[in-house]
């Protein structure tokens, strides 16, 4: 029982190892997870933890929110969508390029689920930052259904169109260790 309680505890905030990988990196551009590489793809296969109220609120996960997107907006990498897999943490945020709002601001996504998807698809080509020199037609449904908590911590439900819902398909994927690669026939 009591090992049980410290299990939940810990899960309820960041590991040490987590805490000194974001520090290191103090909210810039980190290393991305490359299936190129054998440790990076078999961490890239694992599925993600769900974050707690205070590990979304805490000043380490300010730093790793300003280091995807340093790292998401890499000129030397640049991508759409980021999961915090991709640059070795293992928990269920992503950040994605709205380009359905004015502006296409990068927008973060804690606990993303897909509730819903149309049965209607659409092929589109896809990459990704952590499949170096690939890239292929995808089938994605057209419309999804997405229940997230914001940075606030605040609850939302939200119908998503169109290229940006395709990018929230690719991203959520990652959370449970799906890549784009796996669609491929
Ligand atoms: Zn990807």
């Amino acid at each position: 029982m009591l090992l049980a309680l410290s299990l939940v505890a810990c899960a309820e905030r960041l590991s040490e190892s987590e805490q000194a990988l974001i520090r290191r990196h103090g909210g810039g551009i980190m290393p991305v997870m490359s299936i190129a590489q054998e440790a990076d793809s078999l961490l890239l296969r694992r599925s993600s933890a769900e974050l707690s109220e205070s590990i979304a609120l805490s000043e380490d996960f300010a730093l790793l929110k300003a280091s995807m997107l340093a790292t998401v907006r890499d000129p030397g990498n640049e991508g759409v969508g980021i999961a915090a897999p991709q640059v070795g943490v293992l928990r269920r945020v992503v950040a994605v390029q709205r380009f359905d709002k004015k502006g296409e601001p990068f927008e973060f996504f804690l606990n993303p689920q897909i509730v819903e998807r149309s049965s209607t698809t659409q092929f589109g080509g896809e990459g990704c930052l952590s499949v170096p020199d690939l890239s292929g037609n995808v089938e994605r449904a057209e419309w999804i259904v997405l229940r997230y908590r914001d940075e606030a911590w605040r609850e939302h439900q939200e119908t998503i169109k169109g290229f940006t819902a395709v990018i929230f398909q690719h991203e959520v994927d990652h959370l449970d260790g799906r890549l784009f690669i796996d669609y491929l026939k």
